[in-house]
C-alpha cells in the first residue's frame, strides 16, 4: 500500500485499511475545514466516508445540483470513498416543525447519525466542536448531535471521536492573512478571537503538508461557495501550497472520546498511531 508521508513522498508501508467517517453540515466543509486530513488518510488507503446534515435548500434538505457536482469533483480530488445525505425530519409527522431547524432537529439528527454510524462501523469519527469551527448554527447542531450519537455507542465497536478546532496557530495565520491583504474587518477578527477562546483544547495535530496541492485543487472545485464566501475566506482557501505550508502546516483536533487525560502527550494521528 502506498503512503504519503509528511514530506510529500510516497513510501510502501503495510497498513490495515480503517474507516474514518466525518459528520459535517454542508458540502464544502469536508474540504475547507478538514480537507488535508481526509486527503492524507485516503492516500494511505483508508476508507473516508462523509455524512452531511439536512441543511441544503432542496425540499428534503439536500444541496442544490450544482453544489452536488462541486462536491463530486472535490471528493474525487481528496480521495473520499463515499457520501451520505441525511434527510430532513418528515414534516407530515410533526407539521409544527417548519424547516430542518425545528425543535425536534437535535434528536432527529442524533438518531439518524447513530443509525448511519452503526452501519458504517467507523474507527474514527470527525465532527465540529461547540463553536462549529466558524460559529455556523448548522455546524454547531451537527457537532452536538454527533457527540450525543457517538457518546451513546458503547462496547468495543465505539469509535474515537474528534472535533475539528481552529486553535491558536490557525487564528494567528488568519490574522496574518488579514494583514497581508491589507483589509480590515474588525467583526471577523472579533469572531475569530471568540471562537479560538471557546474552542476545545487541541489534543491532536495532523501534518498535512504532503497533501496541500490536492487540498487546493479540491477547494477550487467549489466555485459557488467561493463566490458567496467572504473575501478573507476566498483568500485563505486559495492560498498557494507554498504559503500554506508555513501558515497552516497542520490541521488541529480535540479528541472528545475517549477523553484525554492531563498527562497525555499531544497526538499526531487519529488512530492513536503517533
Ligand atoms: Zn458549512
Amino acid at each position: 500500500m502506498t503512503q504519503t508521508g509528511s514530506n510529500g513522498r510516497s513510501e510502501q508501508v503495510e497498513t490495515t485499511p480503517r474507516t474514518i467517517v466525518a459528520v459535517l453540515a454542508h458540502p464544502d466543509d469536508e474540504t475547507f475545514i478538514i480537507g488535508g486530513t481526509l486527503a492524507l488518510y485516503a492516500s494511505r488507503g483508508h476508507h473516508v466516508h462523509v455524512i452531511y446534515g439536512p441543511f441544503g435548500p432542496e425540499p428534503d434538505g439536500r444541496p442544490t445540483p450544482q453544489r452536488l457536482s462541486e462536491l463530486e469533483a472535490a471528493a474525487n480530488t481528496l480521495g473520499i470513498t463515499a457520501n451520505t445525505f441525511l434527510s430532513a425530519p418528515d414534516r407530515s409527522e410533526s407539521p409544527a416543525q417548519a424547516g430542518a431547524l425545528g425543535e425536534g432537529t437535535l434528536p432527529h439528527l442524533t438518531n439518524a447519525i447513530r443509525a448511519e454510524l452503526r452501519g458504517l462501523r467507523p474507527d474514527v469519527v470527525i465532527t465540529f466542536d461547540a463553536t462549529g469551527a466558524t460559529g455556523n448554527l448548522n455546524h454547531i447542531l451537527t457537532g452536538a448531535a454527533t457527540l450525543q450519537a457517538v457518546g451513546s455507542m458503547t462496547g468495543v465497536t465505539a469509535p474515537r471521536l474528534y472535533a475539528a478546532v481552529f486553535g491558536r496557530r490557525q487564528l494567528a495565520a488568519g490574522l496574518r492573512i488579514g494583514r497581508l491583504t491589507r483589509r480590515k474587518n474588525l467583526d471577523d477578527v472579533r469572531d475569530a478571537l471568540r471562537i479560538a477562546q471557546e474552542s476545545q483544547r487541541p489534543t491532536t495535530t495532523i501534518d498535512v503538508r504532503g497533501v496541500l496541492a490536492q487540498r487546493l485543487e479540491a477547494a477550487r472545485c467549489y466555485t459557488t461557495a467561493l463566490r458567496e464566501g467572504a473575501w478573507w475566506m476566498r483568500r485563505w482557501e486559495l492560498l498557494s501550497p507554498r504559503l500554506r505550508r508555513h501558515l497552516a502546516p497542520r490541521e488541529v483536533y480535540a479528541r472528545l472520546i475517549p477523553p484525554v487525560s492531563d498527562s497525555e502527550d499531544m497526538e499526531n494521528g487519529l488512530f492513536g498511531e503517533g
